[in-house]
Order: structure tokens, then sequence, then C-alpha cells
């Protein structure tokens, strides 16, 4: 199939050959026409998909076709998305697929001044990209009015459910006509976003991409057992040794993320760390360094990480797993981008054993273990209480949630011990 078949304007189409795209993702095959048919959708998509164009190309689309409100700059279209870097990759893709169009869209978030843009709100939008957060101050302060909305997206559903935006979302919606048509794209269906769904779209049409949680083909996904101790190290080795360039490493707290940025820089591989706590500005410069090719290795959490597009991404390595499986499929999804290549290496030690399990689990795939030599896993494995009061932890982070502010330092006390093992299998037992 290619794009000129998907009825979309011949604008639009130079605008996604100026892209280099050459035919439409599976996503953008499935999505395109039924959006121009004005009907709701609910798409299984993870990041990776070309799931931002699906949206933005009939969203523009619509747009140009109301010929009633040309040039007026009316507020028609909203999208929300759950994160600031995801509000400025979807801002870009909204401005580099409107290149040839006369909107004008505005990206509202956290972590700049709002007055900034009050005043773009002032001067007239036909397009919001939007956190739910910030989208709501904007709405007390009457500084927007969305009762022209006739398109609205939900990007990443299932991680603004995850972040608590449930009310804000629904108050938005409640200010959005009835007659809008609505997107919702979630890389998973949990039962949160299908209530959601139930109550935000009519008569859906549902595409499912990927399967649930299923994590892209074109990824390998590598298994490391590693001593705690000696994680740092493998990891510099590995990047170094591999001759890794542009990693993305992931971390599950901002400490640790500063700690490993210091010590991989130490070890003569640039690295910089971004997580919650670093404000947008360093945020963005960090990113656009790192796009650069100015730092070797980029250290995340996921709050952090979440909906960083960064291309020809062939490496990502888990430092530590995350403590909620379904971040893994959103971690990973930093490679093998749009049918590209690429490796994805977890280091595990004792007490990521647990999560290992329920990541496999959970996509449905056994990742093939890797070893090095001098880095032998020697570590005793927690045993099953153990791994039950390590689950009770998890369940409590995973209610007190991932906002940036609550990303939780890890406890010295988790610390395993190292016990010389001599024989075991894959999980020691
Ligand atoms: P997304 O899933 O929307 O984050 O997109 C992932 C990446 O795929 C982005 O870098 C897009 O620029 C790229 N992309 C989107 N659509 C296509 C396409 N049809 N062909 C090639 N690359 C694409």
């Amino acid at each position: 199939m290619s794009f000129d078949t998907l009825g979309l304007n011949s604008n639009i189409l130079d605008a996604v050959k100026a892209q280099g795209y050459e035919k439409p993702t599976a996503v953008q095959s499935q999505a395109i026409p039924v959006a121009l048919d004005k009907k709701d959708i609910l798409v299984s998509a993870q990041t990776g998909t070309g799931k931002t164009a699906a949206f933005v190309l009939p969203m523009l689309q619509r747009l140009s076709q109301d010929k009633k409100n040309a040039g007026t700059h009316l507020l028609r279209a909203l999208i929300l998305v759950p994160t600031r870097e995801l509000a400025m990759q979807v801002g870009e893709s909204v401005d580099a697929y409107g290149k040839g169009l006369p909107f004008k869209s505005v990206k509202l978030y956290g972590g700049k001044k709002i007055s900034t843009e009050t005043e773009q709100l002032e001067r007239g939008v036909d397009i919001i990209i939007a956190t739910p957060g910030r989208l709501a101050e904007h709405i007390q302060k009457e500084s927007v009015r969305l009762a022209n909305i006739n398109y609205m997206v939900l990007d990443e559903a299932d991680r603004m459910l995850d972040m608590g935006f449930i009310n804000e979302i629904r108050a938005i919606a409640e200010l959005t006509p009835k007659g809008r048509q609505t997107f919702m794209f979630s890389a998973t269906f949990t039962p949160k976003v299908v209530n959601l769904g139930k109550s935000l779209l009519r008569k859906p049409k549902i595409i499912e991409v990927a399967r649930q949680n299923k994590t892209a083909d074109t990824v390998e996904q590598k298994v490391h057992f590693v001593n705690s101790a000696d994680k740092s190290d493998l990891l510099a080795y590995m990047i170094g040794a591999n001759n890794y360039n542009q990693v993305i490493v992931f971390t599950r707290t901002k400490d640790v993320t500063d700690k490993l940025a210091e010590e991989l820089t130490a070890a003569g591989l640039p690295a910089t760390a971004i997580h919650g706590d670093i404000t947008q500005a360093k945020r963005t410069k960090a990113l656009k360094q790192f796009k650069e090719g100015k730092f070797r290795v980029l250290v995340a959490t996921d709050v952090a990480g979440r909906g960083l597009d960064i291309k020809d991404m062939d490496y990502v390595i888990n430092y530590e797993l995350p403590s909620v499986a379904e971040d893994y499929v959103h971690r990973i999804g930093r490679t093998g981008r749009a049918g590209k290549k690429g490796l994805a290496i977890s280091l595990v030690s004792a007490y990521d054993v647990a999560y290992l399990l329920e990541i496999e689990k959970l996509i449905g795939l056994k990742m093939t273990e890797i070893k090095t030599k001098g880095y032998e896993f020697t570590e005793r494995i927690p045993d099953r209480s153990e791994q039950h009061n390590q689950r009770d932890r998890r369940k409590s982070a995973s209610i007190r949630k991932h906002t940036p502010k609550k990303e939780k330092p890890k406890s010295a006390a988790a610390a395993p011990k190292k016990v010389k093992q001599t024989k075991r299998n894959r999980f020691g037992s």
C-alpha cells in the first residue's frame, strides 16, 4: 500500500514524502482511512510503530476540509499526551506534517512559563498538544476554550492513567462537544484503558497493531545476569568493547541515574542523565546534545524516557529492570523503531530476577542469556519469601505511581548479599 491511496491531500502527501517515508506503517494504513471516515478509533500500538502520523495526518486533513473556519485559527483539535517530552515530540510531528498547511499549534506542558503559553493561545491556535495537568490549569485560568474541539486524541492513554490523570481527562472531555471525533492510543489495553475508552469513544473501530504487550519483532532481547556490585563496570565494558555508539540506559531511580552518568563519564564514555527532577530546559538540552552525538550514553528513568523520539537508536540497556513490567515494553520501544533492527540488553542482578520473570510473562518471551568473561554471576537469588516481600514493595511503589516528583531512591537495604554459588540453573533455583 502507498500513502497516495489513503485519501490524504497533496500538501500532506508532500510533507510525508519530505520525511522520507516510502509507505505507511501498519497502524497508519489501518487507522488513517477509518479516521478520514470520521469514525472513533481505539488503537493498541506501541511507540515506534508510526502511531503519531496515524493520528496527526488525518487530523490535518480534517482541519483542511473545514472550509468554514479556514484562516480563523479557531481551536478545533486537541492532543493529550502524558509527558512534556511526548508533547514536544508530537508537536514536532504536527509542525513537520503540517508544513504546507496554514494551521497554528501550541504545546502546553509544565516546566515553562504559563504566561508564554497564554499569549500564544490569545493569538489563536488551531491545534493544542498538551499534558492533562497543564491544560487543566489553562482551563481554570480561562485561557482556553474547548467548545469547538471536533477532533480529540488521547495518546499513550495507559501512561496518562498510570500517572493519575483520569480526573483531568474526564473533566477536559466534558468541556468538548459530544459530537467530536475521538482517537485513543495505548500500548496496552488494560481494564482502565478499556473503561475510559467506553466512556469517551462512540462505537470505536478497534485496531490492534501488535498483540497486547508484545515487543517489536525487530528488537533482539537479551539478558545478562550480573552481580549488583559489578553492574556499572560491566555496563561500561559492554559499551566500550562492543563499540556501541548512542546508547540509552534505563534506571529505576533518579539517584542511580545521576551516579551512573558520572561513573560512565569518568570511565571515558561521555554520558548525560535525564529524570523527573531535572528542569525542562536541562532535559531538552541534554536530549539535544545526545542527539547531536556530544554524549555517547543517555541515562534515563522511565518517566523521563517516555516519549523520547531518537531516530537510529540501535541499543537500549536496562541497567535496572522497571518495577512495572509494562514499562519494559515502552523502554525497548526506543529501539527497533519503524522496522529498524535493535538490540535491548537487560542487566539482571539477584533482586531483578523477580522483575525479569514478570516481564518475560508479559511479553511471552524468554530472553536469550549472554555472558561476559570476568563478570560471572555469583549472587544468591532471594528465596520465595524475600521475593514476595519485594513484590509487595513493588506493588506499593506502583500504587504510589511514578510521577517525576515521586521517583524513589533505591533502598540500600535491598542490596543482595554476595554468596558464592557453584551450581545453578537460569534463576539459581
Ligand atoms: P512513532 O511511533 O509515531 O513514535 O514513530 C516512530 C518513528 O517512525 C518516528 O521516528 C517517525 O518519524 C517514523 N515513521 C513514522 N511513520 C513512518 C513511515 N511511514 N515510514 C518510515 N518511518 C516512519
